[in-house]
């Protein structure tokens, strides 16, 4: 079985560690794990106020996970590479697909060709956007994959590629398909419902369900998601791997969830389906049980509770 605490005292690098996903993982190396942690973010999106730079053991680099010198120099340095830097956005990658394949696809290639310079193991985030509309759920990693955006179909690239050179390389390389993350510190707008309805019943104003609400989807903490990244990055796998909790939940029942543990009064109303979006989600994660030993280990009601108690 995998034993993240292999990883403890080594040198590791985080790309877009100063993000959502990025600092939470930062932080459990940092302090947990006691890692020596480089972090490179060029605060695109992230805020370097997420990360504890006190701590002594992180040293933040604001910097392009495209630059490929920078990449190197720190992969020379390193015992393993996350890498979370993305343009995270679906609506952006349809209004710029061109910037969404630079920051997203040509970023990725970079980090895999300095992991595959300096033979360092490297975790890539990938996407449950790269399966589009499911035909059936729960979604194992061998369905059939077509993306509906050019956000999908860039993290389709960087989760080939990432097995690719994990095959072709003999590269330490895994890949994991996160499905839709929440937990303190997320913002923007991509997979931010659960924060946007938070904030929307603690207002009191309205809760805005897009579409019908029968919409389902698997909503994963992000303490999952960080034990899943040092479970991949200590084991000798390479491969792809589904990332959620196996379990789905409609927009309505999530919207009244979060009503009833803010106490509030907020009306939900319903406004036109967002284009292209999925009518069911929901991870098979038995590939990563088996394979990595990753077991989701908060349910939603408890991360509803602790994300709104933290408030
Ligand atoms: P985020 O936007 O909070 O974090 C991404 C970070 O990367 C930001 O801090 C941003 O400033 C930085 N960044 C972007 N481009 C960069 C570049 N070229 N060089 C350096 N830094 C750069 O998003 P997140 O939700 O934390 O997502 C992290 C990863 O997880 C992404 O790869 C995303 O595609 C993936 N993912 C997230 C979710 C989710 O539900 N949040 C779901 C599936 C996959």
């Amino acid at each position: 079985m995998t034993d993240t605490a292999d990883l403890a005292g080594s040198s590791v690098l985080v790309t877009g560690g100063a993000g959502f996903i990025g600092s939470h993982l930062v932080e459990r190396l940092a302090t947990d794990l006691n890692c020596y942690v480089f972090v490179i973010d060029d605060l695109s999106n992230g805020s370097a106020e997420h990360i504890q730079l006190d701590h002594g053991n992180i040293e933040f680099v604001q910097g392009d996970a495209a630059s490929q010198p920078l990449l190197n120099s720190l992969a020379e340095q390193v015992e393993v590479i996350f890498h979370q830097a993305a343009l995270v956005s679906v609506e952006a990658s349809v209004k710029d697909p061109v910037e969404s394949h630079q920051r997203n696809a040509e970023a990725t290639l970079t980090v895999l060709e300095a992991a595959r310079m300096t033979d360092t193991r490297v975790v890539v985030a990938s996407s449950a956007a790269i399966y589009g509309h499911p035909e059936t759920v729960p979604i194992s990693e061998n369905h059939s994959k077509h993306p509906t955006s050019p956000y999908g179909l860039d993290k389709l690239t960087i989760d080939q590629r990432t097995q690719l050179y994990g095959e072709l390389y003999d590269l330490n390389a895994v890949a994991l398909r996160y499905f839709n993350v929440y937990g303190p510190r997320q913002t923007g707008d991509y997979a931010g419902v659960i924060s946007v309805f938070c904030e929307q019943a603690e207002q009191g104003t309205e809760i805005t369900i897009e579409g019908d609400g029968e919409q389902t989807r698997d909503f994963v903490h992000v303490d999952d998601i960080v034990q899943a990244n040092l479970l991949a990055a200590a084991t000798e796998k390479t491969g792809a791997y589904n990332i959620g909790t196996g379990t789905e939940i409609s927009i309505n029942k999530l919207a009244d969830r979060i009503k009833y543990l803010t106490d509030s009064s907020a009306e939900v109303t319903h406004i036109d389906p967002r284009e292209g979006d999925i009518r069911r989600s929901c991870a098979d994660i038995s590939r990563a049980k088996e394979e990595l030993g990753y077991e989701p280990t908060i349910e939603l009601e408890e991360g509803l509770k602790t994300l709104i108690d933290a408030k």
